[in-house]
């Protein structure tokens, strides 16, 4: 353990050995797996907000849940047998965050408020010399564990300032904001607005919906989790872990369609033909819904109200496209204004411009941002070349359209833990990934990805970034990824920072 480091947890330190940017589900998942090799391992985790939870902390949105089985949206290291539901509540999940955090002992090195300003690799010293909102420290090695849905992005249409009414962000909902009896407009048909506009609909006097693309809409097998699963879980955890597997199992199946073979997909589009045909009686209102790419090439929507709310007499479907705000409301593509009150854009983040990579500066002095030009990339979604001893959890080609991501954050706490070690018992203070290794692996990404349905299936999608690159998705099956990030590979890596720490330097790391 530092002695550098402070008594109280709730006070900098002066220098860390670890420090973690983010307490959601991916900072979680590498300081308990830090935690959990070494209690008394030198690990900070820094959280801009005021509680741990990420995502699930800030997005509470009426009807907020998970569109993945919790089953497997969940840590392998924390079963929980108390799940009320299949697909879990964003506050169910929230405290399952909470008590992990608790459980792990992540709450006694962790720092809340604290929201990172810049981090610059000191190449004098080898260590990331870090300013926050509370003061500066220095770390050996930094995790970026920010999160790629943490910035809420508006649209860019003229007149946003203009608006008189009340006006939001899906991610940052107005819970004083009362909807009864109010007009509202909704901008966006994606994942967060399938769940949150069927659960205000009776409340509004009615609701406009801007659609600028339909997506593909499947039923959610979701239920209560009934009182034997939970009691065989708890008593029998071998049972939880065999429902994890069977979930896991039966979802990769789905790389085989995404990636390889798309006619694959035709049955998945006929459920979904099926599912609209169910729910929505009106043909011109079908049609409008119909999407016009292949299944999955966008995020795959799971609802079993969505359609059916959008077919109510007192929800509108605009398909012309926002134009611009006005003082009283919103002009569609053709002109008409519609006056509302409310304004509520569930018009998602901005991944591929995360807004930690213009806070991090590498050898060369210059951003990650800077290095990227909008085409994000890294090793193995977690190491970047020119930047030392930075670690990016839920980094570049590293997210899925069809199992957990917290797969890939344990398979990446793993291989940073492994990392870590290694500099533990090595003479280097430093790692860095080879440049041409970074490269040959982008290359074979980028090739993989050629020919699946993100990139050919005929739609355009956040995966993609503002050069077309698809710098988002993993090309193939997770457990691909999981034996990548196994063991870390030190032939992969230089060393860096031999001979130039100084002597105090290398005595507070060993
Ligand atoms: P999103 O999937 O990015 O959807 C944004 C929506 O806004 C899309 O329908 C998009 O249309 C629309 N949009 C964007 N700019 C627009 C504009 N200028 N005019 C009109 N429409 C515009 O965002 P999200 O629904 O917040 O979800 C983000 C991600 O969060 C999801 O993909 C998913 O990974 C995650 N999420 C997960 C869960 C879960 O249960 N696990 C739940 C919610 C969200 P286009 O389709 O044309 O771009």
């Amino acid at each position: 353990m530092n002695t550098e480091r402070a008594a109280t947890p709730s006070i900098l330190p002066t220098h860390v050995r670890t420090l973690v940017v983010g307490a959601g589900f991916a900072g979680l998942a590498i300081a308990a797996r830090l935690l959990r090799a070494d209690r008394s391992a030198d690990v900070l985790v820094i959280e801009r907000a005021a509680d741990v939870g990420g995502t699930w902390r800030d997005n509470t949105y009426p009807g907020c849940a998970c569109d993945v089985p919790t089953s497997l949206y969940s840590f392998s290291f924390a079963p929980s047998p108390d799940w009320s539901h299949t697909f879990a509540r964003q506050p169910e999940i929230h405290a399952y965050l909470r008590k992990t955090a608790a459980e792990n002992g992540i709450r006694d090195r962790l720092v809340t408020g604290c929201e990172l300003v810049s981090a610059d690799w000191d190449e004098a010293t080898a260590r990331w010399r870090v300013r926050t909102s509370l003061g500066e420290l220095t770390a050996q090695v930094l995790v970026a564990a920010t999160g790629a849905l943490s910035t809420p992005r508006l649209p860019d249409v003229p007149g946003i300032g203009d608006f008189g009414g009340t006006m939001f962000h899906s991610a940052t909902w107005d819970h004083d904001c009362d909807l009864r009896g109010k007009r509202v407009a909704v901008v966006g048909t994606g994942a967060s607005a399938v769940q949150f506009v069927p659960e205000i609909v009776d409340a509004a006097e009615r609701v406009t919906v801007f659609q600028r693309t339909p997506a593909w809409v499947i039923p959610r097998p979701d239920r209560t989790l009934t009182r034997v699963e939970k009691w065989l879980y708890r008593r029998i955890p071998l049972t939880q872990k065999a429902v994890r597997a069977s979930v896991y199992a039966y979802r990769e199946t789905y790389v085989v369609g995404m990636t390889k073979a798309p006619q694959v997909l035709k049955a998945s589009e006929l459920m979904a033909r099926a599912h609209l045909r169910r729910q929505v009686p009106g043909r011109d209102l079908r049609r409008k819904l119909t999407p016009g790419y292949r299944i999955t090439c966008k995020r795959v929507l799971l609802s079993n109200d969505w359609l059916r709310t959008l077919a109510r007499p007192d929800v509108e479907v605009v398909d012309s496209g926002l134009t611009r705000v006005t003082e009283r409301g919103v002009v569609d593509g053709s002109g008409a204004e519609r006056v509302v009150d409310v304004i509520i854009f569930a018009t998602g983040f901005s991944p591929t411009e995360p807004p930690v990579a213009s806070q991090l500066r590498g050898r060369d002095g210059r951003t990650l941002a800077a290095h990227w030009s909008g085409s994000p990339a890294a090793y193995l979604g977690t190491t970047i070349a020119g930047f030392p001893n930075l670690f990016m959890m839920y980094g570049p080609n590293t997210n899925l359209g069809h199992s957990s991501i917290v797969y890939m954050l344990e398979s990446q706490a793993a291989y940073i833990d492994g990392a870590l070690a290694h500099l533990a018992s090595g003479d280097a203070v430093g790692l860095e990934v080879r440049p041409e290794v970074q490269a040959r692996y982008n290359t074979s990404i980028s090739g993989l990805l050629r020919r699946t349905v993100w990139n050919t299936g005929g739609c355009a999608s956040w995966y993609l970034d503002s050069n077309g690159r698809n710098s988002v998705m993993w090309p193939t099956f997770t457990f691909r990824f999981r034996a990548r990030t196994k063991r870390f590979d030190a032939e992969n890596y230089q060393s860096v920072g031999i001979g130039a720490a100084d002597d105090a330097a290398e005595a507070a790391w060993s």
